[in-house]
């Protein structure tokens, strides 16, 4: 049976990747110093083959036994928190690489960094192929986390190249789903708790910035793809369809009914003007591409949603 670490395995997508590899019958090992992780997303777990363990990866990781696959996911994820969290985002994209990297090197463990849609910045190239690098701004209130995941990025290939360590990189554009934090601070839980809280939806700017949102059950096959794959360099996972945020907040209204209005608030520092992922690589190499509409999606994260808010 494999043994999967995942760190960061209580936040969002941490805990959806801990219920699928323990589905694909791996033993799964979850670590989270819960800053932005939450043991609710873990707590209908039941497994025995599931062992959480409270840890924040920036300082050294020590794990007894064997270790086939680190699933390294740890980091603050949303603008609000690496606003809040910028050492904290540094320091876990950097020294939590590293100490993940060092861990992948004494077990023989292959190791898949999760980046993101982030290393392209405000991007003068679109939609985002993989071999587009970016425009970044480094001491910018992004820049915290846009560079530490460069920086991860550049250590990840540095072990692969110097230690001949198996590493994947993907770079997670937009996802969205169940067990997003109600006050998670992005887009779309925004919107939704504002919609059904009856409270003005907050869109930012003009909302003529676009993204392209994937469902987060699309993300996970396309992570394990790229795992079993034999692709060591960045591949792009994303749902290529994109729209304003102007128009996800009127989809949000209508899928909950809602009678709030948008009001705009001045747009934040540096906030990408578009951003759409190139997915021809994940489509050739991993034959992934996303199945799940937005309809389809937004519904059951609305679902969770209203239970989280008792509406
Ligand atoms: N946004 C918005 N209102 C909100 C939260 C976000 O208009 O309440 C905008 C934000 O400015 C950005 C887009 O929605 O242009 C996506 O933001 P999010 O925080 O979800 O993630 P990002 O793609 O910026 O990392």
């Amino acid at each position: 049976m494999p043994r999967t670490l995942v760190t960061g395995g209580a936040g969002f997508l941490g805990s959806h990747l801990c219920e699928y590899f323990l589905d694909k019958g791996h033993e799964v090992v979850c670590m989270d110093n819960l800053i932005t992780g939450s043991k609710d997303n873990i707590s209908a777990i039941k497994s025995d083959k599931f062992q959480f363990i409270e840890h924040n990866v920036s300082e050294y990781i020590e794990l007894e036994g064997e270790l086939d696959y680190i699933l390294h996911f740890a980091s603050p994820a949303s603008p609000i928190d690496y606003l809040e969290l910028p050492i904290q985002t540094l320091k876990v994209g950097a020294l939590g690489t590293h100490n993940a990297l060092g861990l992948a090197k004494a077990k023989n463990a292959v190791l898949l960094l999760a980046s993101t849609s982030e290393v392209y910045g405000d991007p003068l190239v679109h939609p985002q192929p993989e071999d587009y690098w970016g425009n970044v701004n480094p001491i910018g209130p992004r820049g915290v986390y846009d560079e530490a995941k460069r920086f991860a990025e550049a250590i990840t290939m540095a072990y692969h190249r110097t230690h001949g360590i198996n590493t994947k990189i993907i770079r997670i554009f937009n996802t969205y789903g169940p067990r997003m934090r109600v006050n998670d601070g992005r887009a779309i839980p925004n919107f939704l708790k504002q919609a059904l809280t009856g409270k003005d939806i907050s869109v930012y700017g003009e909302g003529s910035q676009t993204r392209s949102f994937c469902y987060v059950s699309d993300l996970v096959e396309g992570i394990y793809r790229l795992l079993l794959s034999d692709q060591n360099y960045p591949i792009n996972i994303g749902n290529p369809s994109e729209m304003t945020i102007k128009e996800m907040a009127d989809k949000i209204l209508q899928a909950t009914n809602s009678t709030s209005k948008i009001t705009y608030v001045p747009l934040p520092e540096d906030d990408p003007k578009v951003r759409q992922p190139d997915i021809t690589r994940a489509k050739k190499h991993l034959n992934w591409e996303p199945k799940v509409k937005l309809d389809e999606g937004l519904k059951s994260t609305l679902k969770y949603f209203q239970k989280q808010l008792k509406t």
